[in-house]
């Protein structure tokens, strides 16, 4: 068993993680902590937006009428027998040849059916009484925001699965929700391992490094909608790693491991994974970074096990934990969105496997172009820092030259 390594495409890699994903619960959460949470249920709109009549500006509301043939050379005057601040209204119907002074989105009085904007006025003040001096013609509803011009009560405004940004922050407010419907947040455990790990605030001693993939995995993690819960870095001892796992899989919706998981001698996730009775999904997919990765079930807990290369990890999670994320936050759409891009290089390595090349891709001259972010190691860190997506360059290939048009995974949430 431990050494049967039969490497699998990626496309049913994936499709065997997804097969295992489970639904996170509804949960409400306050409005301020909205952002980038998913929307668990539809919103629809109980009233109208604007819920009355307003005005769109500063000005007069006044009878379109009696601007009659209003002109620079014949303005009427009308009486102003109002004043109308903002969140103020005026309760008695405007009669012929009067005018109320209205702020911007204040209600607009019973009787009147058209604004014109302070600009284009001039108010006189004759004893106690002030006029307003109109000298153009007005048209009925002219300057008016309408009842339900924005939203139609009954509508539904946003749907569930949506992630939520600042202007679905700005409809749950308009429609009164101090507390949101959101799917929980699956809270995804990661454990290091790796006798040569040094934590990230000890000096460098020989033969040894800093554990980097704890953070990135739980800036991933983050980025994915997840909550991170570090569980610290295991020596390469058969019991320290089991122990570790052990208390980690009951406080967790998924387990992330690092490193271990290839054919070493210290390579111990195999046995573990025997140890815990895990079912192995798979535990070799046909890709460059990562062809070791790993993915196995125990009980109900997906254990993902990553290369601890640090490009091969970054890519492990990309492609196999981060769906299974949003699939449990019931997002609307799932796994990274893929666009086509041309490539700005020649990359002439031929492969019999799927290679990933962190990338990072960019406009140019209307055209999404993609490129290598770095140095294209699968033990390499520094190409991860300006990686926004995954150039896919298909195994079985004689390699790629510039101006080739190839598929790109997009690492960020928004689109490009
Ligand atoms: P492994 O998958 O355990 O064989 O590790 C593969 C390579 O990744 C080795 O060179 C490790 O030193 C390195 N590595 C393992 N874990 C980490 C980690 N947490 N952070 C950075 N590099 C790591
Ligand atoms: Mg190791």
């Amino acid at each position: 068993m431990l050494n049967e390594r039969i490497p699998i495409p990626v496309e049913e890699a994936i499709t065997r993680v997804m097969h295992e994903a489970k639904l996170g619960d509804m949960e409400y959460v306050q409005i301020e902590e909205v952002y980038q949470r998913v929307l668990a249920s539809n919103i629809v709109a109980d009233h109208d937006v604007p819920s009355f009549d307003r005005s769109p500006y500063d000005g007069f509301a006044i009878i379109a009428k009696d601007t009659g043939s209003a002109s620079a050379q014949r303005p009427i005057t009308l009486e102003v027998v109002g004043h109308i601040g903002a969140g103020s209204v005026y309760n008695q119907p405007l009669q012929k040849g009067q005018a109320v002074r209205i702020m911007t989105g204040a209600q607009i009085p019973d009787g009147a059916d058209a604004v014109i904007m302070l600009e284009h006025t001039e108010t006189v003040t004759d004893s106690d009484k002030t006029f307003v001096n109109i000298q153009q013609q007005m048209k009925h509803h002219q300057n008016i925001s309408f009842q339900g011009e924005d939203v139609q009560k009954g509508e539904t405004i946003v749907e569930r699965g949506t992630l939520i940004n600042p202007g679905i922050a700005a409809l749950l407010a308009t429609f009164g929700y101090k507390k949101v419907p959101v799917t929980r947040k699956p809270v995804v455990g990661v454990i290091a391992t790796g006798s040569e790990l040094l934590e990230v605030d000890q000096p460098l001693q020989k033969g040894k490094i800093r554990n980097s993939n704890t953070y990135m995995l739980m800036a991933q993690i983050e980025r994915a909608g997840a909550k991170p819960k570090y569980f610290g870095q295991a020596s390469d001892q058969l019991d320290v790693c089991i122990n570790q796992m052990k208390k980690a899989i009951d406080e967790v919706d998924s387990l992330i491991t690092t490193g271990g998981v290839s054919v070493g001698d210290y390579d111990l996730l195999p046995e573990i994974y025997e140890h815990f009775d895990a079912k192995v999904l798979f535990n070799k997919v046909a890709m460059r970074p990562g062809s070791v990765t790993t993915v196995a079930k125990c009980q109900d807990t997906l254990l993902f096990g990553l290369s601890g290369n640090p490009s091969a990890c970054y890519v492990g999670f990309e492609l196999f934990t981060k769906p299974l994320i949003q699939a449990f936050l019931q997002q609307k759409s799932v796994g990274l969105s893929r666009k086509q891009a041309t490539l700005d290089v020649d990359f002439s390595k031929a492969n019999p496997f799927d290679r990933f090349i962190r990338g990072h891709a960019e406009i140019r001259d209307g055209m999404l172009v993609a490129y290598p972010a770095g140095k294209d190691k699968s033990n390499m860190v520094h190409s991860l820092a300006d990686a926004n997506v995954l150039i896919r360059l298909p195994g079985g290939t004689e390699g790629f030259q510039k101006g080739d048009s190839v598929e790109v995974w997009l690492l960020e949430n928004d689109t490009m």
